[in-house]
């Protein structure tokens, strides 16, 4: 059984006070069967760790060198001491803006992974390239290139997050099938790369301009297993909707 997951990312927004009123207000809500997550901005985390109860925490992006020369950026020793579980890789913006490259992203996904943190990898392709017909080759791509030379020890610990680029905040979501179409393809990836077994397991999120309106859409899916959301999840009435709205999902891993 794949536990259903809500995860906010919350990019660079939110003070240490705003994120402190967001945990009040939303964790003696949450529902126990729905994995609810928030990836805050790396200075508040251990403020959220501190006051997590119910809601899981992430960070957005971490380096993967352990210490160094590496003006203003975040290691894994670091984001260990702060107690936080998951850890984004791979956003679109940082591949965008930041210019990370695959072999970036799984370099930090082998160093998440030795320091005991969750990583939430992000895959999807360009409006262009979906137009091109090349969705399936872009996510092999990605999807390979993240996990070469990767071992699984815990399958469920692993989260891959399906984000056409062209989705994401743009408030153009994806209709569900073509996010079951993508998910269900990255599931085929991780199966030949790992075992079917493991790829069962993996849970395979969708994210791009996901709302409380919409989420049921996409959960329905039999291979989306939730939501990696950015605008809506800023707001605790959105993120308890959208919460609430997986509750009732049931994700079968066999
Ligand atoms: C994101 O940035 O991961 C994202 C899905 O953003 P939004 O929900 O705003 O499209």
């Amino acid at each position: 059984m794949r536990k259903p997951m809500l995860a906010g990312n919350w990019k660079m927004n939110k003070t240490r006070d705003e994120a402190i009123q967001f945990m009040l207000a939303v964790q003696d809500n949450l529902p126990k069967t729905v994995e609810s997550v928030v990836c805050a901005p790396a200075i508040i985390l251990r403020d959220m760790v501190k006051r997590a109860t119910t809601l899981h925490i992430g960070a957005q992006n971490m380096h993967e060198c352990e210490s160094g020369a590496f003006t203003g950026e975040i290691s894994p020793v670091m984001l260990k001491d702060t107690g936080v579980e998951y850890v984004i890789l791979g956003h679109s913006e940082r591949r965008a803006l930041f210019s990370e490259t695959d072999e970036k992203v799984n370099a930090k996904i082998k160093k998440a992974l030795e320091f005991g943190l969750k990583p939430m990898l992000c895959v999807g392709e360009y409006l262009s390239e979906r137009d091109a017909g090349k969705t399936n080759e872009v996510l092999e791509r990605q999807v390979s290139k993240a996990f070469d030379g990767v071992v699984i020890e815990k399958p469920s610990d692993i989260v891959v997050a399906y984000e056409p680029i062209w989705a994401i905040g743009t408030g153009k979501s994806a209709d569900s099938y073509i996010a079951e179409e993508a998910c269900a393809y990255i599931r085929g990836i991780l199966a030949k790369i790992f075992s079917p077994r493991i790829a069962e397991e993996i849970r395979v999120l969708y994210g791009g301009s996901v709302t409380a309106m919409n989420i049921r859409e996409y959960v329905a899916q039999p291979d989306v297993d939730g939501a990696l959301v950015g605008t809506a999840s800023l707001k605790e009435d959105a993120f308890l909707d959208m919460a609430l709205a997986l509750k009732q999902v049931v994700k079968r891993s066999d």
